[in-house]
């Protein structure tokens, strides 16, 4: 396994094409508004490094036997994909942001399962050519970026229907030793800061839709791959160098526009090349899994706000008010309610017929939907605890200054032995997370991640069996038919 600072350093060494603010970034590692994001993935190996976490942070590879990083892993249990949303809950615990390598985690994992059964249906060889891909991806403990949401332009037209064919990846060449491929990847977590970008399709195909149907990973920093990172809101307060000001002071997260411009792909790196017989089936398993993962992510960066918010409290002196007391408790229970369900879903979690293990997918669904809206509520009672303060608070420059400096102290002092600073920087961590950078992934991200909520009630409708609930009812109720 990697140390954090070696997966540093081999990030350092890669050649990618990132782009900011219309400029050319050489690394996220030296850049201060990505470096953030760099942190966040670097605590998946420095967590993975600290004996108390190992059993939650490690796990033995099935192709190997040898201990891996949990986020490389192939989840072989129903206790695997428990340790999961638990290892996620904690790095959302120690981050306050999203770490970004769970993408990977969870393609590798749809992939996995649904390379095996193409090969079963089409004589292909697909699974194989995973398994060594996996193989490499566990031994020098790899980042992948899994890459799914194509930028679908008219929603109401279907891949090959769009006036400009590239809105949906797809391949425009194949050659002897590999394809072509064309289109590009929207909001992609971690991009920058990934070894391997994993693509998959977005929708289940039609057979007209071939060219579409296609999974493959290469490099990031391959050739034809230009990525542009979006903006997140605060974003250029990372400049100015003041972590009272950023709130969260080492950690954020990252999103991309990944452009995919005739890009190469040998081979042995395509894992789905025109079955779309196919693609809805990993289009389900990988959005399954993902859906699992929110419920331990969000709830770990819930955790830290529930905390930051019972702060400012104590800070306000409010704390022993009923109403915020209340307030907590349900801050609370609905965080606990999310966990709850991706603890579910994963403990009734079933093996496939690779051998892997997929989770429940009707509870998967069901706690994601629960993830678009919690978290709003979550950040609604934090607002309203912490007060006006966390939008309206001078800057640390003002705090500082001779002149104005002790008009800030005294001014914006809560209660006695506390220091103005020190409330500052608990609104300021409670303005990060629901309205600055790290909103990004605690509100928006859990509205439209691993799939806006509309595709949750899809699946909950495709999944809900009413015809067994009817016949459920007409058995009690003595209906004969
Ligand atoms: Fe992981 Fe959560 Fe970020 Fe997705 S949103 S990559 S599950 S931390
Ligand atoms: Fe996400």
């Amino acid at each position: 396994m990697m140390t954090g600072k070696e997966y540093i350093e081999s990030i350092r060494r890669m050649d990618m094409n990132i782009w900011m603010f219309g400029e050319k970034i050489k690394t996220a590692a030296d850049d201060p508004i990505l470096r953030p994001s760099l942190n966040s993935v670097r605590a998946t190996y420095d967590l993975a490094e600290q004996p108390e976490h190992e059993e939650l942070m490690t796990a033995t590879s099935n192709l190997t036997g040898k201990k891996i990083n949990r986020f490389c892993h192939i989840h072989q249990s129903a206790d695997d994909l428990v340790k999961k949303v638990k290892m996620q809950r904690l790095c959302g615990q120690k981050t306050a942001s999203c770490f970004q390598r769970c993408v990977g985690m969870d393609a590798c994992n749809a992939l996995y399962s649904t390379t095996y059964e193409t090969d079963q249906k089409h004589g292909t060889t697909y699974h194989q050519r995973f398994l060594e891909f996996m193989k490499k991806v566990q031994d020098e403990d790899l980042v992948v970026d899994g890459a799914m949401t194509d930028p679908k332009g008219d929603r109401g037209l279907n891949p090959g229907g769009q006036a400009d064919k590239d809105l949906y990846l797809r391949v425009v060449e194949r050659r002897p030793d590999g394809i072509v491929v064309r289109g590009a990847k929207a909001h992609q977590t971690g991009a920058t800061n990934s070894h391997e970008i994993l693509v998959m399709p977005t929708v289940a195909m039609k057979p007209e839709d071939k060219d579409y149907a296609v999974s493959f990973s290469v490099p990031i920093d391959t050739k034809g791959i230009i990525m542009i990172v979006g903006r997140q809101s605060c974003d250029t307060r990372k400049l100015e160098g003041s972590s009272l000001d950023v709130g969260n002071c080492e950690f954020g997260g990252m999103e991309a526009l990944v452009i995919f411009e005739d890009v190469f792909v040998p081979n042995e790196r395509v894992f789905m090349d025109g079955e779309t017989d196919f693609s809805g089936m990993l289009v389900e398993r990988f959005s399954g899994y993902h859906r699992q993962s929110y419920g331990g992510c969000k709830v770990g960066v819930g955790d830290v706000l529930i905390g930051a918010a019972a702060l400012a409290a104590d800070y306000n002196g409010a704390a022993k008010a009923s109403h915020i007391k209340d307030k907590l408790i349900e801050m609370t229970h609905l965080n606990e309610t999310l966990y709850a369900c991706s603890i579910a879903c994963s403990s009734e979690g079933t093996k496939t017929a690779s051998g892997n293990y997929l989770i429940d997918l009707l509870l998967a669904n069901v706690s994601k939907q629960n993830v678009t809206r919690f978290p709003y509520e979550i950040a609604r009672l934090a607002e309203d605890i912490a007060g006006g303060l966390m939008v309206t608070a001078p800057a640390e420059k003002d705090l500082r200054h001779p002149e104005i400096g002790p008009y800030v102290e005294k001014y914006f002092k809560g209660v006695a032995g506390v220091s103005t600073e020190t409330r500052l920087k608990i609104m300021r961590l409670i303005e990060n997370i629901t309205l600055g950078t790290a909103a990004v992934g605690y509100r928006t991200e859990s509205m439209h991640g691993a799939g806006s909520p509309q595709a949750q009630r899809i699946m909950i409708s495709r999944q809900s069996n009413i015809e067994n609930k009817k016949a459920l009812a007409k058995v009690i109720a003595r209906i004969e038919d």
